[in-house]
């Protein structure tokens, strides 16, 4: 029984992050991922609290992005069309993050309900893990927006941690399929935001970042962490990893405050990466990441968003995550006013049948290619021996 409350940051208003009908970040995988929480009865549990965000300030937005960009979108937001070329050279445009009416207010809102979150578990003790599904903008840059990401909305929350208390040691732990380049060069010379990043190989796909050879600056050398893993890596191989490197490295480190970023792109059917992740993983992955905020971050767990574009596997992915943090049990069936309107709404995708099932055909795979197996627990075991070698002795330095 878990004696604490979870926040979730809510709004309708998160729908219009929007970059239009043909972009993949789509605003229905959020519809979708709220009414399958209020199917499966996660809205009306005692200890959760829905929480309606605040924008962020512009204050609170340039402790992490230069003036310069922050009037840019808000000028676009304002008037799209009317010197779009102005965008440019801030990433946005044609392409990943088209520029659309609003794109200012929507996207402070994200940040404003990232910041609250980490403002609520920090100081109020009754709040000790919280969900912004909306948030998990990682790839937002100090001057540009990036892959689907124009503020990032984890930044701003990791630099109000830092005004709250300016010691505070955070850990952030991101397991979307793209590296998460944004979080970890707003703090690469920074000691006290560790960064940890498990992503596709940035050989094979965006942002390109990534390498185990990037590993911080200045005073922050040793404190931005990276798993770069191969295409179709499968459950077996990615949690026998994680399971050896995320807790030691919390252990370790000794965070006041667990920041995760809950990408769910990795899963193998994902249109845009090439990985080999079932839905049913992420209930390990989220036992995990309870059990080390339990034992390593004073049960403090600030949950984000991320990846995922699916409108089959998002929804249920995030549930699985929220339901672990509440301790609720789930049955594995989908409720059926849930798996109608999934079918009502998505015409291009087969409606998933369970609330989770595992990715067997993967490991089958590797049944048939002997050599393909090896390469993949060679190259697991070489990066947990990285782990130990290389990356854990600076954490437990000061
Ligand atoms: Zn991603």
């Amino acid at each position: 029984m878990v004696d604490y409350k979870v926040g979730l940051y809510f709004t309708e208003e998160y729908y219009q992050y929007n970059f239009g009908e043909t972009h993949p970040l789509r605003p229905l995988r959020l519809e979708l991922t709220f009414n399958l929480f209020e199917e499966l009865g996660l809205l009306n549990h005692s200890l959760l609290e829905i929480i309606k965000p605040r924008h962020c300030t512009q204050e609170e937005l340039a402790r992490v992005h230069s003036t310069d960009y922050i009037n840019v979108v808000k000028k676009l937001s304002d008037s799209p069309n009317e010197d779009p070329l102005s965008g440019y050279g801030y990433g946005l445009g044609p392409g990943d993050n088209p520029i659309f009416k609003g794109m200012y207010e929507t996207s402070t809102l994200i940040c404003g309900a990232s910041l609250m979150a980490a403002e609520k578990v920090f100081l109020d003790d009754t709040f000790k893990a919280t969900f912004n599904p909306a948030g998990g903008l990682h790839h937002a840059h100090r001057n540009r927006a990036s892959g689907f990401c124009i503020f990032n909305d984890i930044g701003v929350a990791i630099a109000h941690l830092k005004y709250l208390k300016k010691d505070i040691r955070i850990a952030y732990i991101d397991i979307d399929s793209h590296h998460g380049d944004g979080v970890q060069f707003l703090f690469y010379d920074d000691p006290n935001v560790l960064t940890v990043s498990y992503h596709e190989d940035g050989k094979h796909l965006f942002p390109g970042t990534g390498s185990v050879h990037e590993r911080g600056e200045g005073n922050g050398v040793g404190f931005s962490i990276n798993f770069p893993l191969m295409p179709y890596t499968s459950d077996k191989i990615f949690l026998d990893l994680f399971r050896k490197t995320t807790p030691i490295i919390l252990e370790t480190y000794k965070p006041d405050i667990l920041l995760t970023q809950l990408g769910v792109d990795m899963n193998y059917n994902d249109p845009l990466t090439q990985m080999g992740l079932s839905v049913s993983i992420c209930k390990d992955i989220a036992q995990t990441f309870k059990t080390s905020a339990r034992e390593f971050c004073q049960d403090r767990w600030l949950a984000f968003g991320g990846g995922g574009y699916l409108m089959g596997v998002v929804p249920r992915a995030w549930s699985l995550y929220l339901a672990k943090m509440l301790e609720v049990e789930l049955e594995n069936k989908l409720p059926e006013k849930w798996y109608e309107n999934f079918k009502d709404k998505v015409q291009y995708e087969k409606a998933p049948f369970y609330l989770w099932e595992k990715a067997d055909d993967i490991e089958k795979e590797y049944l048939k290619n002997p050599d393909l197996a090896k390469k993949m627990l060679d190259y697991k075991k070489y990066l947990i021996e990285l782990c130990e070698i290389t990356y854990l002795p600076i954490l437990s330095k000061k």
